[in-house]
């Protein structure tokens, strides 16, 4: 039997349409949400993933301050940027796109962002909270991750859950909040990695499946168990003669073959995809909401 398909974009639509309302109560209240924008260089894919981060802003009520530097801005004057942001009362979130250019250091700029409007939820503060259970910014795609879960059902609680990649960004923060005594989590939760000794002994095991590996197909058909649920958050580009632009997006699972065996899976494009960009439209909004309740508006 064909496994049901879980509509990324359906759920991002419901997401979003909740938020709407809450940037509308904002609003009423004298506040609106804002997003600060910073892109260094002129990196096409990362230009294209701030304009669309822009776009869904736009889209729900959220004001962008969209900040397009450089490929040569120092990393002090990247760094006075972020300050201004943290300084500026009408911005609620600072977005730096990843990745930055060699001569300016990620880890020193993620650092720089107030932790208060670190809507990524890079900071390490923010990933220390995640890690022991507090409430936070949790990191978009993670989180995305884990309101699909929620949102179609599909309980964790008691399941075993593989993950197959271990990057800061995907693999580990889906993993840690996955494993945290909460609703929608308490799962028992293993992370595969490159250094992982036969991966489908561990992947068959899975109750759910999130492949985030990068790499097309390095989950198939056999590694799946019946009646698994399989979240693919590989976005990977293979070529493609029959498309204009001679490519196409397939994610870390062969979709075909796995959508035989498992219950659930999640399509690339229109899976994951569209919750991680709804995941920072949320974060902004929380924290509007809480520069509110200080009543620093
Ligand atoms: P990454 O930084 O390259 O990390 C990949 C991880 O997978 C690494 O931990 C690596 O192990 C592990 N891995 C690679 N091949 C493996 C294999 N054959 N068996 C077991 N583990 C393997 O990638 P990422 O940033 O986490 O992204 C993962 C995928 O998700 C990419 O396709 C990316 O484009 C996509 N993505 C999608 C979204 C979205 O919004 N849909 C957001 C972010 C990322 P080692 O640590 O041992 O090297």
């Amino acid at each position: 039997m064909a496994a049901k398909i879980i509509d990324g974009k359906a759920i991002a639509e419901a997401v979003r349409s909740e938020l709407k309302e809450r940037v509308a109560a904002l609003s009423a209240k004298g506040t609106t949400p804002g997003l600060g924008v910073i892109l260094v260089g002129d990196n096409p894919a990362s230009r294209s993933y701030v304009t669309a981060k822009e776009r869904a802003c736009e889209s729900i009520g959220i004001y962008s301050d969209d900040n397009r530097l450089p490929a040569d801005t120092s990393e002090t004057d990247l760094l006075n940027k972020i300050n201004q942001m943290n300084q500026d009362s009408r911005i609620h979130g600072i977005l730096v796109q990843l990745p930055l250019p060699k001569h300016i250091d990620e880890s020193t700029v993620l650092l720089a962002i107030d932790p208060a409007k670190d809507v990524d939820g890079f900071h390490p503060m923010n990933v220390g909270k995640m890690m022991i259970g507090e409430e936070t910014f949790f990191p978009c795609t993670p989180h995305g991750v884990v309101q699909m879960l929620m949102r179609s059902g599909i309980e964790t609680a008691g399941k075993h859950v593989v993950v197959v990649g271990r990057s800061n960004i995907v693999g580990k923060p889906v993993a840690n909040m996955l494993l945290q005594k909460k609703e929608g989590a308490n799962a028992t939760v293993t992370l595969c990695h490159t250094g992982t000794t036969d991966l489908g002994s561990f992947s068959r095991q899975a109750d759910i499946l999130i492949a985030a590996s990068g790499w097309p197909n390095t989950v198939t058909t056999d590694m799946v168990k019946p009646g698994a649920v399989v979240i693919d958050v590989g976005v990977n580009r293979v070529e493609d003669a029959s498309k204009k632009n001679g490519y196409r997006l397939v994610g870390d699972v062969d979709f075909d073959g796995v959508s035989t065996v498992a219950s659930h899976i999640t399509p690339v494009p229109g899976g994951v995809g569209p919750m991680t960009i709804t995941m920072l439209l949320y974060n902004t909004v929380l924290s509007a909401e809480i520069e509110f309740e200080k009543g620093d508006r």
